[in-house]
């Protein structure tokens, strides 16, 4: 068959249908939730990105901002035969417009009977964060250290932030106050296992226990070493969940299904960024992308017959979840569904009860 656009340059071609129908679609219940996932409407970049940025940082060439209309298309083609909804959230970047990007993602979250979650700014008032919470379908925020101040040079100016940095103790009250979902992408170069991740995660669960807590992306631990480091130590809470986007590697997520276990792990693919199409490769600390098309960081091709077989990242995801589930015998429909939708759908339905609660 012809080839499908998706989004930016990626496209789904025979060799993605083939990997759905090989490796995913027995695996995947009927109804998913994506918990993580970027929509924004492109007009809403405030400075254009530059090509020196898109050297800078892989992540610059690959996040084209995605709205609804494309999102939409793109579930459908990717996962046919599956009802998908989503808790979307804009572009944490501050070279984009925030308010008006959190005003689109909560009007065509709600519009579609999806979730969203308002990304914030640590400067903004408890007062602010609380109205966002009161718009329809909004059920938390998505803070990040980028949003402390803008840096055109590098996104990693605060990498090295603390936790309460960006997501300060004043929203962090009325979250609590809310019951509401707070999606963390932890900072730190030794990601999630860094003592100090460790000591304010405990922190956070202990002050502010009504807080729906998902780390995301396993805690950035797309590496063995780094899941061996993060995982067992905050195993033994059961209020802490975790977000299995942009994780790809069978590795982490064995450890983190040995640990954590299922019933805390939520499906989230971080698109746009997972239409990409190829494989990561992991050595010690570190990972490669590779990709067939001639990005700025993709130096280093592999030859054209392996290029030929790449699918999408989102694919490589998922089987390499699948396959550490089969590894440890959990490769059954009720594990599959509590990744894919139950634990997501049980959290979800907390905040929309403690916000039905909440006074006018
Ligand atoms: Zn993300």
């Amino acid at each position: 068959m012809k080839p499908i656009p998706l989004h930016h340059v990626w496209q789904y071609t025979d060799v993605d249908r083939e990997f759905w129908a090989r490796r995913l679609e027995d695996w995947l219940p009927p109804n998913i939730i994506d918990a993580h996932m970027h929509v924004s409407d492109p007009a809403l970049r405030l400075a254009p990105m530059t090509d020196e940025m898109r050297r800078q940082y892989w992540v610059n060439e690959v996040l084209e901002p995605m709205d609804f209309t494309t999102a939409d298309h793109c579930y459908a083609v990717l996962f046919p035969g599956r009802r998908l909804t989503c808790v979307g959230f804009g572009m944490p970047d501050l070279d984009f417009d925030l308010e008006a990007g959190n005003a689109y993602a909560q009007q065509g979250c709600h519009n579609r009977g999806w979730h969203n979650l308002a990304v914030v700014r640590p400067q903004w008032s408890a007062e602010y964060v609380s109205r966002l919470l009161d718009q329809p379908g909004v059920v938390g925020v998505k803070p990040y250290y980028a949003l402390i101040s803008r840096n055109r040079e590098t996104r990693d100016a605060h990498l090295e932030a603390g936790i309460f940095d960006f997501l300060p103790h004043h929203q962090l009250e009325v979250l609590n106050e809310r019951r509401a979902w707070v999606t963390l992408h932890v900072p730190k170069a030794d990601r999630l296992g860094h003592p100090d991740n460790l000591r304010d995660i405990r922190e956070l669960r202990r002050r502010y226990p009504r807080v729906i807590l998902v780390i995301a992306h396993l805690g950035r631990c797309y590496t063995e070493i780094h899941a061996r480091e993060a995982l067992p130590p905050l195993a033994d809470d059961p209020g802490l969940f975790f977000d299995t986007s942009a994780v790809l590697n069978p590795a982490s997520y064995r450890i983190a299904l040995e640990h954590i276990g299922p019933s805390r792990l939520l499906f989230g693919s971080d698109n746009p960024i997972l239409f990409m199409r190829g494989r990561r490769q992991f050595h010690q600390r570190q990972y490669v992308n590779r990709t067939n098309y001639p990005f700025h960081f993709n130096r280093d091709r592999e030859p054209p017959e392996i290029e030929a077989l790449y699918t999408l990242f989102l694919y490589e995801d998922l089987w390499a979840m699948r396959q550490a589930c089969q590894s440890l015998g959990m490769d059954d429909p009720r594990t599959a569904a509590m990744i894919f939708h139950d634990n997501a759908q049980r959290l979800l339905q907390l905040m929309s009860e403690s916000k039905q609660k909440a006074p006018p």
